[in-house]
């Protein structure tokens, strides 16, 4: 395939051995760690393997499945984080391999692929039906085309809105009550997918988990069984797992339901009395549990940029989660035996639904001993009332035991199993991930690692710039802000902008904008803020813009090309501390254990992902400049930062940053100025 120019491959030594050491684990019923850096093309090297085993081109002999009668019948499932790799998968890489492979006579038919997403993606006709007949007219336009047709895929309609989707998608009521049930366009959709007979069934981690958490519950499972599991960006996997596995209660989520119950007229004969009883109660306990909660949040110490807060539950809160619980249940009773006109019949069902998950949390923190739990910012709706209006308003918990949990329900499948993605180790070594998903449960003899540096040429193409001049980084110091924000500057002239400034807090972002901003430097200068992923574009297309930004610029943001020539880190990436690290660090002997396990190992993989935004192609050029002190020359991690980073040359005074630029870059790259059209 690497020499198939036509389709415009060139090979790539690394990837054809990350190829062919995927084929070895999908051949057994191995787990392999594959990390394979950018420009590997690390999808490719899973694909192919996995098509040559799932057409029992790859040593059949060897290949284990779950119903083994079935040969290599069954699929093979890829699991990503985002819906944008997703579609890649599904719409250019499989098709391209499968165009490959039909060329060359290794397969006889094409590859074929089933996309699985969760049901609220999906056009539910009932809902449509019931949601059409009492739309006002602009909403109905918009709606009723779906009436006919068979789009299924909400996702292909233009022009729904969120609001819409919400009210015509299948929900967790779609069942065998509906008159519909079997013969609907979403039922024939799932018929069609869950057949079994695609190559690959493609889906996010939420849903592979939901998965395997139905099949430990013997509740029917989502995906038709599968030989192999392909995860990528399995950095991303343990915080998925995280969500599926944990629980959280919602202030608001409680408010919001017994407000809709309150405001039902249940049929003939259905008394109201005892459900209005039962929702006071559970507002009045819900109420006192968040004030409970937020009493035991510590005063001090809070981190600036902190988004969990610890708190306690004790004897007196936890009696107040198994009463509340008991009420929820109690209601949730009540609504069964009760019924709605049809046309609040979703809001009805909705009702139930939320009843049931917040039940099921609850029960989950009546033993919270097993949780690692904390208090969060929430949502915070005018339905709250002054009394309960807390901040913290969202309890959170995760499994302490979440690893044993995977490990009982994923790793210990006998299936082959690839977690791949572009920063898995640190220094060399996967224990930390190993550790913390609970793969290091599984015996020695079915884990392989495999581990492919960028073919980049980093040495020629990059440099690494780490400041001397910075002091030790304390965003509550003046001093420190006005050093960044002068450093900073000085090196943003000396790329020409083109460049990109990754912090690891909002605070500190906020303060060296300010800062920056007033200086009225000659670049167009933009923000990325929580959620603002429409500003990367305007980036790519600002000519010489300086994109300030944090969280999600650390990872899976691809900018490829001159605009992105420098790239500056203040801070190396520690994690904050919080109740999830202060948990974990009782698992070790100490803190300088947990320091040398976790913190610094975390910190590295971090740094590496933030590190491999720079050069995305064969051609790009450019600097990182590392501003810590602690990464300079007389810093505690030099050695190890360097050692973790790409082999490149190492500047340390701003001068050869500058001559770098202007040796690497044409004279177009100085012509650049401001935001193109
Ligand atoms: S079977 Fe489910 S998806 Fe189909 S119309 Fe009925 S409720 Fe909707």
């Amino acid at each position: 395939m690497s020499r198939d120019t036509q389709h415009g491959f060139s090979p790539r030594e690394k990837q054809i051995e990350l190829a062919g050491e995927i084929l070895d684990a999908l051949c057994g019923i191995g787990i392999q760690l594959a990390e394979a850096e950018v420009g590997i093309g690390k999808t490719l090297a899973y694909l192919l393997p996995a098509a040559l085993i799932r057409r029992g081109r790859a040593n059949s002999g060897k290949i284990n499945t779950m119903s083994p009668q079935n040969g290599c019948q069954q699929p093979v499932v890829i699991a990503t984080s985002s819906i944008a790799l997703q579609r890649a998968i599904e719409q250019e890489y499989i098709p391209t391999l499968s165009e490959i492979l039909m060329k060359h006579k290794i397969i006889s038919t094409p590859l074929t692929s089933a996309l699985r997403k969760g049901k609220g993606n999906y056009l539910c006709e009932r809902r449509l039906l019931n949601f059409v007949a009492h739309a006002n007219r602009q909403t109905k336009t918009i709606a009723a085309p779906l009436l006919s047709g068979r789009t299924v895929d909400l996702a292909s309609v233009k022009g729904l809105t969120p609001y819409i989707k919400r009210n015509i998608c299948v929900d967790k009521h779609c069942g065998k009550s509906c008159p519909k049930f079997g013969q609907c366009r979403y039922m024939r959709h799932l018929a069609e997918v869950r057949r079994g007979g695609y190559d690959f069934q493609v889906c996010n981690h939420n849903y592979l988990l939901a998965d395997i958490i139905h099949r430990s519950k013997n509740v029917n499972p989502l995906l038709p069984d599968y030989q192999a599991v392909i995860i990528d960006e399995a950095h991303k996997f343990l915080d998925a797992a995280r969500g599926m596995y944990g629980a959280s209660i919602l202030l608001t989520e409680l408010y919001r339901v017994v407000k809709d119950v309150r405001g039902f007229t249940f049929g003939p004969g259905q008394s109201t009395a005892g459900v209005t009883r039962e929702a006071e109660r559970i507002l009045s306990k819900a109420g006192l549990l968040f004030q409970y909660l937020n009493d035991e949040v510590p005063e001090t110490g809070e981190d600036e940029d902190a988004q969990r807060y610890p708190t306690k539950i004790r004897q007196r809160t936890a009696a107040l989660i198994s009463a509340l619980k008991e009420n929820i249940d109690a209601l949730a009773v009540m609504l069964e035996a009760r019924s709605v006109a049809e046309r609040f019949a979703d809001q009805f069902n909705d009702a139930k639904r939320s009843l049931g998950r917040i039940g099921e949390s609850l029960g989950a923190f009546t033993k919270h001993e097993c949780l690692v739990y904390w208090l969060e910012e929430g949502e915070y709706p005018a339905l709250i009332p002054e009394k309960a209006d807390y901040l913290l308003n969202t309890l959170q918990g995760i499994p302490k035991n979440l690893g044993g949990l995977l490990h009982r329900d994923l790793w210990s499948m006998r299936v082959p199993i690839i977690l791949t993605s572009g920063t898995l180790s640190a220094a060399g070594s996967f224990d930390h991930i190993k550790k913390k998903t609970g793969i290091g449960l599984v015996p020695g003899r079915r884990l392989s690692e495999a581990s492919k540096p960028s073919p980049f040429n980093h040495k020629e193409n990059a440099l690494l710039y780490i400041s001397e001049g910075v002091p030790f980084p304390n965003n509550k110091d003046a001093d420190y802000i006005a050093a960044l924000a002068a450093e900073i500057e000085r090196l943003v002239n000396a790329s020409h902008g083109h460049a990109a400034v990754l912090f690891t807090s909002y605070r500190a972002m906020d303060m060296v904008w300010e800062k920056i901003t007033a200086r009225r430097l000659p670049y167009p200068l933009l923000r990325l803020d929580r959620g603002g992923a429409a500003v990367i574009e305007q980036f790519s297309n600002s000519g010489n813009g300086v994109l300030f930004a944090s969280g999600a610029m650390w990872e899976g943001i691809d900018i490829p090309g001159d605009i992105l020539s420098m790239l500056i880190i203040p801070r190396l990436p520690f994690a904050v501390p919080d109740p999830v690290s202060e948990w974990e660090k009782s698992l070790y002997s100490g803190m300088d254990e947990y320091k040398a396990k976790v913190i610094v190992p975390e910190m590295l993989v971090k740094l590496k992902q933030g590190f491999g935004r720079l050069i995305r192609t064969e051609t790009d050029t450019g600097i990182v400049a590392i501003l810590d002190s602690r990464a300079s020359s007389r810093g505690a991690y030099r050695l190890r930062v360097l050692a973790a980073l790409p082999e490149c040359g190492v500047a340390t005074n701003i001068p050869e940053v500058k001559k770098f630029i202007q040796y690497k870059k044409t004279p177009a790259y100085f012509l650049d100025s401001g935001l193109r059209s």
